[in-house]
């Protein structure tokens, strides 16, 4: 069995999968930009485009097809760096090794969707971005701008949570212990940390503060207890939680306990100390309460030895959003201040956002950075067309506006789900979450939720690829 995992990993299923979704994405499809490499003192300025989209990830995607549909004049460019999409909804099931999933199931090209919907695409880093004189600075070059629209998504602060740490640390910590919430290489890296593993304790870190998808790391766990469990794996999935909260709780809950009973553990209010990847060890402060009165706790210091490790440090938003110098929310995270319940942000009329940074109260998600995408590419287009926006969508309930999947279980596959219905004020979204139990068993899982769960995923990418 041992000798199986090794096998896969010797002729790398995830890397041959990755390598080959790569060869297929060539494509550098911007109208007027160059792909030869800016020179090093001066950045060249590669052209100007009408709507420059900076990520193309759930969100940017999204808006830039979607801009497209409405009006083909449109002249679009999407910025991404990455040469393919990932997605990082599904790939817990990929760690759990369910049936048919493999790395390929969440690795997309980008040249179907460029192709079809006629948008530019450049593959490069932006690394700065002007609002006086509308232009964003890339790898590649200067390129300018008329509307900007971000959706970068998240970044890790390390810095925040381990001041002690230095960059190499962190650049190592990074690649040793992937936190996995952002598309690329992290994924596959954790996968090949599993797959390797013979016996030992998988530990996953879970942060204070908002962090993306916030069942993420739950469905992580069960999904690597399935994995440990079919493959007779000798260990314990270990949470070390910074709080005491668990997105969809109850419902994970009741699925440790009744799929995997002591292999999972989730412990609350670890706040950790330091990580040692060469020995192996973590260490954190543990508080534990005797009761409610007991306000200051008992701190105890332990160390854990891991096979695995899976660290999702402190999550913020990307610094795209830093460099475009937008009002933020004063939380750590620093969501991007909008203009009422509108795409727009409050600090420039050129500039929008969608996805992850957005800071109105949408639950953030793959979900509703895509509903995001089109009210965006809307609420362009009706500018570009000299109409006024109308906000439609201000006195309106989205019912399920957010439905959030996660597997918890293999033989037979079953999952949980979280509902968030959105209402709108005028200038407040406020969002109302629900974990519905299946019907039939009167539990939280089911295999029908699991089978939405492909649907979904089936759904939501071959909206954003075809
Ligand atoms: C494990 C996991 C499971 C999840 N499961 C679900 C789920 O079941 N359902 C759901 O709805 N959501 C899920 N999510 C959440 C979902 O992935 C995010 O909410 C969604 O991706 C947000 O979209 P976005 O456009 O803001 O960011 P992203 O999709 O991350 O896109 C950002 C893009 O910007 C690019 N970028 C960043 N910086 C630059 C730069 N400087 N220059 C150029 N490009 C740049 C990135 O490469 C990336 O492609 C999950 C997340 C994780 C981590």
């Amino acid at each position: 069995m041992a000798i199986s995992r090794r096998n896969a990993l010797k002729i790398g299923v995830g890397a041959s999968a990755l390598a080959a979704t790569t060869a297929l994405t060539g494509c550098q499809t911007t109208a007027g930009a160059s792909a030869a490499p800016a020179a090093a003192s001066k950045p060249k300025m590669l052209g100007h485009h009408q709507i420059i989209v900076v990520g193309g990830g759930f969100g940017g995607l999204t808006v830039a097809k979607n801009l497209k549909a409405i009006d083909p004049k449109f002249d679009v460019l999407v910025i991404e760096k990455n040469e393919t999409f990932m997605s990082c909804p599904f790939s817990n099931a990929n760690l759990g090794k369910l049936e048919g999933i493999n790395l390929g199931t969440f690795v997309f090209d980008y040249a179907k969707t460029v192709e079809k919907n006629g948008f530019g695409l450049l593959h490069s880093e932006v690394i700065a971005i002007d609002r006086k004189a509308k232009i964003v600075t890339t790898a590649k070059g200067m390129i300018g701008y008329d509307i900007l629209v971000l959706s970068p998504g998240i970044e890790y602060n390390y810095k925040a949570q381990f001041p002690a740490w230095d960059d190499k640390k962190i650049a190592h910590i990074r690649r040793v212990a992937p936190g996995a919430l952002i598309p690329g290489a992290e994924h596959v890296i954790l996968e090949r940390e599993l797959m390797s593993m013979e016996e030992g304790n998988v530990i996953i870190t879970i942060p204070s503060g908002k962090f993306r998808c916030p069942p993420a790391p739950f469905e992580r766990a069960s999904m690597i207890a399935a994995y440990m469990k079919k493959e007779g794996i000798a260990g314990k999935v270990i949470m070390l939680n910074e709080t005491n909260e668990i997105a969809k709780g109850a419902a994970f809950k009741e699925s440790w306990k009744e799929l995997y009973g002591d292999m999972v553990e989730h412990i609350d209010f670890c706040k950790l100390v330091d990580v040692d990847p060469k020995a192996k060890k973590i260490t954190f402060k543990q508080t534990t309460y005797k009761d409610k009165e007991d306000v200051e706790g008992t701190v105890t210091e332990k160390t854990l030895d891991y096979a695995v490790l899976n660290l999702i440090a402190y999550n913020k938003s990307h610094p795209v959003i830093e460099m475009a110098g937008l009002e933020v929310t004063p939380d750590a995270f620093g969501k991007v201040k909008m203009n009422g319940c509108s795409f727009r942000s409050l600090t420039d009329e050129n500039i929008y956002a969608v996805g992850d940074v957005v800071g109105h109260g949408i639950p953030p998600s793959g979900q509703t950075a895509n509903w995001a995408g089109k009210e965006c590419a809307k609420e362009i287009a009706h500018r570009l067309h000299g109409k006024a926006f109308e906000m439609e969508v201000q006195t309106q309930t989205i019912k399920a506006g957010n439905v959030c999947f996660s597997m918890v279980g293999d033989q037979p596959e079953e999952a949980i789900m979280v509902l968030h219905d959105f209402s709108f004020n005028g200038k407040i979204i406020t969002a109302k979450g629900s974990v519905p139990k299946d019907a039939k068993t009167g539990k939280f899982r089911g295999t029908a939720t699991a089978k939405q769960t492909h649907e979904w995923y089936r759904g939501i990418t071959s909206d954003l690829f075809s």
